[in-house]
C-alpha cells in the first residue's frame, strides 16, 4: 500500500517538532498538524513565558538586595502590560523558529484528528500515513468547587491584561509554587491554599519543608491542609471560602490542580488506541501504542512531564524508525527544576525512596548564601546527597537556592555516569560558590532507613 506520508505527526510542541524535523532529516515525508502556535505548551504558555516571568520577578528583590552592597537604588513601579509585551515579542520570534524548523514538513495549521491506524482527518481531508506519531499534550484540569468559573488557569495568567493586588493560588504542584513566587515577586500579594501538610508533593521533604519556610519568608500566605470549598464573584471581586469556612477577598483565584492528556475527540476510539482513565495514550518504552502503526510522546502519555523528555522521545522515534537505530537516553534518573522562588532541583532518589531500597547515608548543608550575607534578605540555601550506603553511588541530589537548576544539571551528569561519595569527595571544588558544597560535604547527617527497617 502506498501512503501520501511516511510519517503524520499530531502536534507542533516540543515533541512533535523534533521527530518530525529529525524523520525529515533522515529522507521521510512528513507532515505535521499544530491547531495553535508552534512550539506548544512549553513556548507559548508554559516554561519559556514562565521563566521570563520569574526573571523579571527578581528585578524587585534585587533593589532591596543592592543597599546591602552601597548602592542607593530606589524602587520602581512595575509595569506588567509592558512584560507581557516584551513575552509576547519573544514567544512570537519562537513560534517563527520553530515553524521554520518544519521547512522539509508539509504543514497543516489545522487541528487533526485519528480516523484509523494509518488515516488522519485534517482541513476537511484524510491523509494516510505509514506511521502516525501522537504529540498533542495536555491541557490544564478545571477546578471540580462551585464557582470554578470565577477562576482561571495557567493559560489566562499569560494573557491577564493587569497584575491583581491580591491573588489566591490553588494547588502546590509546580505551576502553583512557581507563579506564587512570581506573582509575590513582582508586588502581588499571594495566598497559596493546598491540601497537603506541604507543598511539591513527591519532591525530598527537607526540600518541601524549606520551600514552605522560603515562601513564609518572601511573605506568601500559606494555607497547608485546606482547600477551596467555593468562589464566589462581585464584578471584579473574587470571595473564596475554604472547607473550614474561612473567607478570603481576592482579586484573583488561579487554579493549579494538574494537567491531563488533551486527547479528548481525538479519534483514539476510531484508531484502536488504548488510553486510560485520564486520556493518557498506554505506550511502551518505544512509545509503541498498542496499534502497530501508531505513537504517542510526550505530556499525552502522562508519564514524565517534561519538554526535554518529549523530545527525548521524539528525536529517539525518529532515529529509529528512519535512522540508524535510536539515540540512547537515561530516562531513569531525569533532572528536574521548579522555577520557585529560589528555584529548586533534583536528579535522583529522595531520602525516603532511598531508605527504602537500604540504608542510605545522607549529607546536608544549610546555609546562608553570600549574597545574602550583606543583602540581609531571609533567605537560605539547602544542599543534599542521597548516598546508598552499601555502594556509596550518590544516588541522589536535591538544592534550593539560587541558580539550582544551572548547578544540578552538571551534578546529574556524575550521578548518570554512576559516581561514588569519593568521587564527589575528590573533585576539588571552584571557590567561592554555592556548587562547591556538594563536593565538600564531610560530615554525614544521619543514616536514612524505611520505617520498618528502623523498627526491627
Ligand atoms: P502537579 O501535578 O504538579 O500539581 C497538582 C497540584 O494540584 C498538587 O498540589 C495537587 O495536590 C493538587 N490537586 C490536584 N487535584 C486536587 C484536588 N481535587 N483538590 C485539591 N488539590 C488538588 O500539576 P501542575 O498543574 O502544577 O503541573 C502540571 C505538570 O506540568 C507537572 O506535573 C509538571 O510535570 C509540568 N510542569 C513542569 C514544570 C517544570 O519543569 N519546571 C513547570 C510547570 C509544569 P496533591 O499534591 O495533594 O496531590
Amino acid at each position: 500500500m502506498t501512503y501520501d506520508f511516511d510519517l503524520f505527526v499530531i502536534g507542533g510542541g516540543s515533541g512533535g517538532v523534533r521527530c518530525a524535523r529529525m524523520a525529515a532529516s533522515h529522507g521521510a515525508k512528513v507532515a505535521v498538524a499544530e491547531e495553535a502556535a508552534w512550539g506548544g505548551t512549553c513556548v507559548n504558555v508554559g516554561c519559556v513565558p514562565k521563566k521570563l516571568m520569574v526573571m523579571a520577578s527578581e528585578y524587585g528583590n534585587a533593589v532591596a538586595d543592592s543597599h546591602g552592597f552601597g548602592w542607593d537604588t530606589q524602587p520602581g513601579r512595575h509595569d506588567w502590560a509592558k512584560l507581557i509585551a516584551a513575552k509576547d515579542a519573544e514567544i512570537a520570534r519562537l513560534n517563527g523558529i520553530y515553524k521554520r524548523l518544519m521547512a522539509n514538513c508539509t504543514v497543516f495549521e489545522a487541528r487533526a484528528k485519528l480516523t484509523g491506524p494509518h488515516s488522519v482527518e485534517v482541513a476537511g481531508n484524510t491523509v494516510t500515513a505509514k506511521h502516525i506519531v501522537v504529540a498533542v499534550g495536555g491541557r490544564p484540569i478545571p477546578p471540580d468547587f462551585a464557582g470554578a468559573e470565577h477562576c482561571v488557569i495557567s493559560d489566562d495568567v499569560f494573557r491577564m491584561p493587569s497584575l491583581p493586588a491580591h491573588i489566591v493560588i490553588a494547588g502546590s504542584g509546580y505551576i502553583a509554587v512557581e507563579f506564587a513566587g512570581l506573582f509575590q515577586g513582582l508586588g502581588a500579594q499571594v495566598e497559596l491554599v493546598y491540601r497537603a501538610p506541604l507543598p511539591l508533593r513527591g519532591f525530598d521533604e527537607e526540600l518541601r519543608q524549606g520551600l514552605a519556610e522560603a515562601m513564609a519568608a518572601q511573605g506568601i500566605r500559606l494555607h497547608p491542609g485546606r482547600t477551596i470549598a467555593r468562589v464566589e464573584a462581585a464584578g471584579a471581586q473574587r470571595r473564596v471560602t475554604l472547607d473550614n469556612g474561612e473567607t478570603i477577598e481576592t482579586g484573583l483565584v488561579f487554579s493549579a490542580l494538574g494537567r491531563q492528556p488533551y486527547t479528548k475527540g481525538l479519534g483514539l476510539e476510531a484508531a484502536g488506541v488504548t488510553a486510560g482513565a485520564y486520556g493518557e495514550i498506554h505506550v511502551d518504552e518505544t512509545s509503541a501504542t498498542n496499534v502497530p502503526s501508531i505513537f504517542a510522546i510526550g505530556d499525552v502519555t502522562h508519564r514524565i512531564n517534561l519538554t526535554p523528555v518529549a523530545i527525548a522521545e521524539g528525536h529517539s522515534l525518529a532515529d529509529r524508525l528512519f535512522g540508524r537505530g535510536p539515540r540512547k537516553w537515561d530516562l531513569d534518573r531525569v533532572a528536574s527544576a521548579v522555577f520557585s522562588t529560589p528555584p529548586i532541583a533534583t536528579v535522583g532518589l529522595t531520602e525516603a525512596q532511598a531508605a527504602a531500597n537500604g540504608p542510605a547515608d545522607i549529607y546536608v548543608e544549610k546555609f546562608t548564601p553570600m549574597r545574602h550575607t550583606l543583602s540581609k534578605r531571609p533567605r537560605k540555601t539547602l544542599m543534599k546527597l542521597v548516598v546508598d550506603q552499601a555502594t556509596q553511588k550518590v544516588v541522589g541530589a536535591h538544592m534550593l537556592g539560587e541558580d539550582a537548576p544551572e548547578i544540578i544539571q552538571g551534578i546529574s551528569i556524575a550521578i548518570n555516569a554512576g559516581a561514588t561519595k569519593q568521587d564527589f569527595d575528590r573533585t576539588v571544588g571552584i571557590h567561592p560558590t554555592a556548587a562547591e558544597e556538594f563536593v565538600t560535604m564531610r560530615t554525614r547527617a544521619r543514616v536514612a532507613e524505611a520505617p520498618a527497617r528502623a523498627a526491627e
